[in-house]
């Protein structure tokens, strides 16, 4: 295929999933996440690269503007393009609103929206030489309907969603598409933190009456990365069986 997509934190969960995905679907795979550690209990690599596409890993923090420019000079040199960039690396620190502590509302700010705007800027430039590329950005459906003890999360993700129509109407002209998806309770080591008590009364509101796959995620991911929805973006898919209706 010759195209490449880099996946920020995608050590593991929904950035493994979507990785292994767009490997499959013949993109070479540039892997992201914040510390070699991350890589080490996982066999992300041995997986994609058995699928016969090209697959490095580029450690950075996201939410760190040299560290993002470092990572996208170093996936140009190795790769030559960048076609896909899936904006995934995030974090939760939740806490009720008069809880939470100032510096766990500024690392969710830090890490899940600065780091669309660093990476988005970065990748952003490269594909507006290429005159093509496609970004998929990580939001929330607490990003769409805010969620108790998620202050910090769901304002960073209602950021993204934002971001995404931002980008979408300045890139749009020149062939970049721009989109969002919005999962709902997903099965990963994120949502695994979550007390059982809080899982149930999400499960009360799901539809489908389960819980979502990182799998389910990437799917949509490879389609908004695809040449079938080449003529959608600015658009927020929401992936939550039937969460909000
Ligand atoms: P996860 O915690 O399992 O994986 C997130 C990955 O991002 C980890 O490998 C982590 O090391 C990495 N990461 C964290 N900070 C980073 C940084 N500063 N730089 C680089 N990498 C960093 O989470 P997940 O459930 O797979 O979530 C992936 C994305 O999907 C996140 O943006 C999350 O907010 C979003 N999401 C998840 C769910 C869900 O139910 N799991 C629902 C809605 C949205």
């Amino acid at each position: 295929m010759g195209k490449t997509a880099l996946i920020t934190g995608s050590a593991r969960g929904i950035g493994a999933a979507i990785a292994l995905r767009l490997a499959k679907d013949g993109f070479d795979i540039a892997l992201n996440d914040v510390s070699e550690r991350s890589f080490e209990d996982n066999d992300i690599m041995e997986r994609i690269s058995a699928l016969g596409v090209k697959c490095e890993k580029f450690i950075a923090d996201v939410s760190d503007y040299k560290q993002c420019e470092e990572m996208v000079k170093a996936v140009k040199e190795t790769f030559g393009t960048i076609d896909a960039l899936v904006n995934n690396a995030g974090i939760t620190r939740d806490g009720l609103l008069l809880r939470m502590a100032e510096e766990n509302y500024d690392d969710v700010i830090r890490i899940n929206q600065k780091s669309v705007f660093n990476m988005t800027k970065l990748v952003g430039a490269v594909m507006l030489r290429q005159k093509s590329g496609k970004v998929v950005n990580l939001a929330s459906v607490a990003g769409l309907y805010g969620n108790p003890g998620q202050m910090n999360y769901s304002a960073s993700k209602g950021a993204v969603i934002a971001m995404t129509k931002t980008a979408a109407k300045e890139l749009g002209s020149r062939g970049i598409n721009v989109n969002a998806v919005a999962p709902g309770f997903i099965k990963t080591p994120m949502t695994d933190k979550l007390t059982d008590e809080q899982r149930n009364a999400m499960l009360a509101q799901i539809a489908m009456k389960r819980y979502g796959e990182p799998e389910e995620v990437a799917s949509v991911v490879a389609f908004l990365c695809s040449a079938d929805a080449a003529y959608v973006t600015g658009q927020t898919i929401e992936i939550s069986g039937g969460l909000s209706m």
